[in-house]
C-alpha cells in the first residue's frame, strides 16, 4: 500500500492544497494531510482549528487521514508507515526551499522519497499568506479557499 505525507502548515488550508491533495489520492493509495506543529512560526489559526478545517474541507475525499505531527517530518512518515512525502510546487520561487527540504530530508531517510505536485494555474498564486492579508483588509476569500475556511474566518471575525 503506497502511503503518502502530505505535510505543511495549512494556516489556512487553500484551493491550491486541496488541488494537490486531490491528485495525490488519484495516485496513492492513502493521502495523510498533516499539520506540522512549529513552534517557532507564528501561526494566524491554532492547530487544532487548522486539522478541523482540513477535516470539514476534505470530507469529499476517501483515502484521506487528517492529522497533525510534531518534531521530524521523516520520524512521523517512518512512524506511520509512508514512503512518500508530498509537496505542492508554485513557482520557481518554491523551488529552491522545496529542493534543499527533500535533499535533506533524503540524507536523513533515502527510503522516503519527496514527490512534487504542480497545482492548476487558476491556483497558483495562492498562498496561505496572501489569504490572510486580503481576509484582514476585509476582501472576498471565497474563490482562494474552501467553503468551511470561509465560513470559519467570517464566522469568527464578528465574535
Ligand atoms: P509550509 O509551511 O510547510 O510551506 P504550507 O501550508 O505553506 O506549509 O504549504 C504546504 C505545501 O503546499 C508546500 O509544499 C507548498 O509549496 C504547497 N502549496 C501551498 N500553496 C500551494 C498552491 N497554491 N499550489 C500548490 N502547492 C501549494
Amino acid at each position: 500500500m503506497k502511503i503518502a505525507i502530505y505535510p505543511g502548515s495549512f494556516d489556512p488550508i487553500t484551493k491550491g492544497h486541496l488541488d494537490v491533495l486531490h491528485t495525490g489520492t488519484e495516485i496513492f493509495d492513502k493521502v495523510i494531510i498533516a499539520v506540522a506543529k512549529n513552534s517557532e512560526k507564528k501561526s494566524f489559526l491554532t492547530v487544532d482549528e487548522r486539522v478541523n478545517l482540513i477535516k470539514e474541507s476534505v470530507q469529499h475525499l476517501e483515502n484521506v487521514e487528517v492529522d497533525s505531527f510534531e518534531g521530524l517530518t521523516i520520524e512521523y512518515a517512518k512512524r506511520k508507515g509512508a514512503q512518500i512525502l508530498l509537496r505542492g510546487l508554485r513557482a520557481v520561487s518554491d523551488f529552491e526551499y522545496e529542493m534543499q527540504l527533500s535533499q535533506a530530508n533524503s540524507a536523513l531517510s533515502s527510503d522516503i522519497k519527496t514527490v512534487f505536485l504542480i497545482t492548476k494555474p487558476k491556483y497558483n498564486f495562492i498562498s496561505s499568506s496572501t489569504i490572510k492579508e486580503i481576509f484582514l483588509n476585509g476582501g472576498d476569500i471565497s474563490k482562494f479557499v474552501p467553503a468551511p475556511v470561509e465560513e470559519y474566518l467570517n464566522k469568527r471575525n464578528k465574535c
